[in-house]
C-alpha cells in the first residue's frame, strides 16, 4: 500500500520512518539499526531516551506543561536560569529562554540593538558576521548567515549585513598554531569595522568552534582574544553563537571556554534541550540587560519560550551531563575519534583535513592535499558519502565547504556518551562507506 505524505521539509526526498531510539542507536520501522553519528544535527548530545530526563519530564507533565511567562514564573525556569548563569562567564547573569537556535540569535541581535538605542548609540545597527557561517533561518539570523545556497533565494535580503572571511587557515596554507595567523584574520574584522564606520557597527557575531557551514572550524591561536580586543577598542558588542558548540559537546560547556574569552551575549540551543524539548537561551551580561529593563523592558518574546516542560527537560539534561561526566567523555572519546579520523588520511588521499574539538569533529574531502582543491562538483561527494554511510547504518552530516556550492565536509559528532567500543563500530561503518566511495 502506498500512502501519500502531506509532510514537507527542504526537499521531497523521503527517509525511513523512525521507530525508536536509545543511547547512540536509532531503529527504523523495518528494524534496521543506525548509529546516530551526528546526534541528529548535533542535538542529541546525551543520547536518546535518557531515563533521568524522561522521568523529570514525566514528573513535570503531571504538574503543569505550560504557564505563560507574563502570568507565572515557573520553578524549572528559575532553576535552569540559575544553573546556566553558573556555567557561563562572570557577569553573564541574565538568561532569556527561547525555543531554538534561530530564536536565540534573533534575541541576541534585538537585545544588542535595544541596548545601543537605550544608551544613546542609535547610529549603531550593523552586525558583522563571517563567511561561511550559519546563524539561523529566520530573516534576521539569515541576514547574518554567510552561506550562499541558503541566502541566494531570498536576495536582496531585507537587511544585508557586512561579512568577513572565517579564519580557514588550512585552506590558506597558514599555521593554525601561530598567533600571527590569528591576528591576520582578526585584522580583517578591524578593517571591516573601520570601513563600515565604527559608530555604525553594533556587534560582531561568530561561532567559537564552527558548526555545519565550516565543518567544526577551530580558530587559530590568538584569534579569539584578538577579536575580543578589537570589539572593545571600537565599542562593538561581541556575540558568540554557541548554538552548536555550546552545551558541552566540545568538552567544555561553551566552545569559547577553551580560550577563556567572554563575549557580551551568547546564543545556545541544540544540545541544551538535547532533543528532549525545543529549548534555547540568549544569555547576556547584566551590563546590557539592566539599562534595557530600566527603560521599559526588552521588547521581544516568543509565546512558548521558557515553558516549564522544556525547562524541566533542560535542567535534567544539565544534571545528567554532570552526573555522567559527559563533558570529560566528550574530550576522551573526541580525542580517540579524531585520531582515528586522522588515521584515515593514510588510507585515503582524498581526505584533506580533520578538525574540531571534543565530539564536534569533521573531515573534508579534496582532490589533492597539495592544492586543497575540492573534489569535482559533479561527484556530489557530500550526498554520495552520506548515502553510502546510511546504507551501512551510520548517520553523518554533510555540507558543501566552498561558498556552499562545492567542496565536501562531513560532521562526525556522535552523542557525548559514546564509548571507545562504539567508536570502533562507527569507524568500521565509516571505513566501509569510504571504501565504496573510493571505488
Ligand atoms: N546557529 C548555529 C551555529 C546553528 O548551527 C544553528 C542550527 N544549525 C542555528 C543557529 C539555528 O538553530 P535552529 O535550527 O534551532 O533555529
Amino acid at each position: 500500500m502506498t500512502t501519500k505524505s502531506h509532510l514537507f521539509y527542504q526537499t521531497d526526498s523521503r527517509r525511513p520512518v523512525l521507530a525508536e531510539a536509545r543511547g547512540i542507536y536509532m531503529w527504523d520501522v523495518d528494524g534496521k539499526r543506525y548509529i546516530d553519528g551526528s546526534s541528529g544535527a548535533m542535538v542529541s548530545n546525551i543520547g536518546h531516551s535518557n531515563p533521568r530526563v524522561l522521568d523529570a519530564m514525566r514528573r513535570q507533565m503531571e504538574k503543569s506543561t505550560f504557564g505563560y511567562r507574563l502570568h507565572f514564573e515557573t520553578e524549572p525556569g528559575e532553576k535552569l536560569a540559575a544553573k546556566v548563569a553558573g556555567l557561563t562567564p562572570e557577569g553573564m547573569e541574565k538568561v532569556f529562554f527561547v525555543s531554538g537556535g534561530s530564536e536565540a540569535v534573533e534575541s541576541a541581535i534585538k537585545l544588542a540593538r535595544q541596548y545601543a538605542v537605550t544608551v544613546g548609540q542609535n547610529s549603531r545597527w550593523k552586525v558583522i558576521s563571517r563567511t561561511p557561517s550559519y546563524h539561523g533561518s529566520t530573516l534576521g539570523a539569515l541576514a547574518l548567515t554567510g552561506y550562499n545556497p541558503l541566502t541566494r533565494p531570498f536576495e536582496p535580503m531585507m537587511q544585508p549585513m557586512p561579512k568577513i572571511p572565517a579564519p580557514r587557515a588550512y585552506l590558506d596554507g597558514l599555521d593554525i598554531d601561530d598567533p600571527a595567523t590569528g591576528n591576520h584574520y582578526a585584522e580583517m574584522l578591524e578593517r571591516k569595522i573601520i570601513e563600515e564606520g565604527p559608530d555604525t557597527v553594533l556587534a560582531f557575531i561568530h561561532e567559537p568552534v564552527g558548526g555545519a557551514s565550516t565543518g567544526a572550524l577551530v580558530p587559530p591561536a590568538g584569534y579569539m582574544q584578538a577579536v575580543r580586543e578589537i570589539c572593545d577598542r571600537h565599542g562593538v558588542l561581541l556575540i558568540h553563537d554557541e548554538v552548536m558548540s555550546g552545551g558541552g559537546r566540545t568538552g567544555r560547556f561553551l566552545g569559547a571556554d577553551h580560550w577563556g574569552v567572554a563575549p557580551d551575549i551568547i546564543a545556545i540551543s541544540k544540545g541544551f534541550g538535547a532533543g528532549y524539548a525545543p529549548l534555547g537561551a540568549m544569555i547576556a551580561h547584566d551590563r546590557l540587560v539592566e539599562p534595557v529593563l530600566q527603560s521599559g523592558g526588552f521588547m521581544h518574546g516568543h509565546t512558548y519560550a521558557g515553558n516549564p516542560l522544556a525547562c524541566a527537560a533542560g535542567l535534567a539534561v544539565l544534571e545528567e551531563i554532570e552526573a555522567g561526566g559527559m563533558m570529560e567523555n566528550a574530550t576522551r572519546s573526541g580525542d580517540l575519534l579524531k585520531s582515528r579520523l586522522n588515521d584515515l588520511m593514510q588510507r585515503y588521499a582524498f581526505i584533506g583535513d580533520v578538525r574540531g574539538r571534543g565530539l564536534l569533529l569533521a573531515f573534508e574531502l579534496v582532490s589533492d592535499r597539495q592544492s586543497m582543491r575540492p573534489l569535482p562538483k559533479e561527484l556530489n561527494a557530500h550526498s554520495e558519502l552520506v548515502e553510502l554511510a546510511y546504507e551501512q547504518g551510520l548517520i553523518i552530516y554533510s555540507r558543501r565547504t566552498r561558498d556552499g556550492v562545492e567542496g565536501d565536509h562531513f560532521l562526525v559528532c556522535p552523542p557525548m556518551i559514546t564509548t571507545a567500543a562504539q567508536i570502533d563500530e562507527l569507524m568500521e561503518m565509516l571505513t566501509a562507506a569510504l571504501d565504496r566511495f573510493a571505488e
